[in-house]
């Protein structure tokens, strides 16, 4: 038996034609959503997701600016920045683009994103938010992996939820946003870098999410089978043959790469009902949270 593919293209496209829609309408009555993101300095990873970001926004009809301040940016020198798109009446949201220098604290710069620009869900006061089941935004990673985990139907209530990493960015609020309702929330436990035992959690688990960075962690033999498994980590790793050797790319000489989540995917797909690949699961979701919570911010605003 092979598992359902849970396809987050097909999801995010559904979700995008909504938004789509929510934007002519903002048109319609003469208003323009614009989103701005901040880079300090120059990352190549960074450029991957700004492209990323300013594609879909395109697509959806936001538009996206990229602002890029110098390397030798100060932190104070930033938080003028940022508070200078808070008072700017024509920006919608703003994004950090991370990372930032090493002499710069993110926290204190998220914390000065006015929370109603707060497109990424990550000030204290938007996170507080959620906490009381009463947010705006919520950070767009998790809420792209619940959208995906919905998007499977599934029956929340009454299941053993398994939540394997515990950042702030993915598993905290992924653990917040599946305790929202008083009576119909599943029972989730998280698992971290100091978990003693993870798989004698994950083998009970009905549902479980991994967001942590390693290839290969979440192995066949620790899933409870008919389990779906969300999977948001995302690794490089090299291509090997059929005798274990490394594929060299013929083009530049080096060892050919590919992007893998954190699940043994080929031997999980066999046990569990449902599976997240990577890529083409939570990552196409995570941009579309971005615009969702763009169009949220833009709401609120304008109470
Ligand atoms: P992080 O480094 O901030 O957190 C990693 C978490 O993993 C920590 O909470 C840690 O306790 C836990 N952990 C480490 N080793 C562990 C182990 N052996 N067993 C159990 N838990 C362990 O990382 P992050 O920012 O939360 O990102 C996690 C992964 O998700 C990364 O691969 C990242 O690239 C990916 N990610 C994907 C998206 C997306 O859009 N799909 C977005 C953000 C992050």
């Amino acid at each position: 038996m092979s598992a359902v593919l849970l396809d987050g293209e097909a999801v995010a496209k559904k979700i995008k034609d909504g938004l789509r829609k929510e934007i002519e309408g903002f048109k319609a009555s003469g208003k323009e959503l614009k989103l701005v993101a901040v880079q300090v300095g120059e990352n190549a990873a960074s450029r991957v997701y700004v492209n990323q970001q300013k594609k879909a926004c395109e697509e959806i009809g936001v538009k996206y600016e990229l602002k890029e301040l110098p390397a030798v940016t100060t932190e104070k020198g930033l938080l003028d920045f940022i508070e200078g798109l808070n008072n700017d009446a024509a920006v919608t949201g703003i994004i950090l683009q991370m990372p930032l220098p090493k002499e710069i604290n993110p926290r204190n710069i998220q914390v000065k994103i006015s929370p109603k620009k707060d497109v990424e869900g990550l000030n204290p006061y938007n996170m507080g938010l959620l906490v009381y089941g009463k947010q705006v935004v919520a950070p767009c990673t998790a809420m792209g992996a619940v959208e995906l985990l919905k998007s499977s139907g599934v029956e929340l209530k009454g299941k053993e939820v398994v939540i394997i990493g515990h950042s702030e960015i993915v598993g905290k609020p992924i653990l917040l946003l599946m305790l929202q309702s008083l009576t119909e929330s599943p029972t989730p436990t998280v698992c971290h870098i100091a978990t003693k035992d993870t798989p004698s959690h994950t083998k009970k688990a009905d549902i479980v999410f991994v967001a942590v960075g390693r290839p290969g962690l979440v192995r066949a033999e620790m899933l409870k089978p008919g389990a779906i498994v969300i999977d948001i980590g995302i690794n490089r790793v090299p291509v090997l043959d059929a005798n274990g050797a490394q594929v060299m790319d013929e083009k530049t000489g080096r060892p050919k790469m590919k992007t893998v989540g954190d699940v043994d995917f080929e031997k999980a797909k066999k046990v569990c009902g449902m599976i997240s690949p990577v890529p083409g699961g939570v990552g196409p979701l995570t941009v579309t949270m971005l615009i969702k919570n763009t169009i949220e911010c833009s709401k609120w605003q304008n109470i």
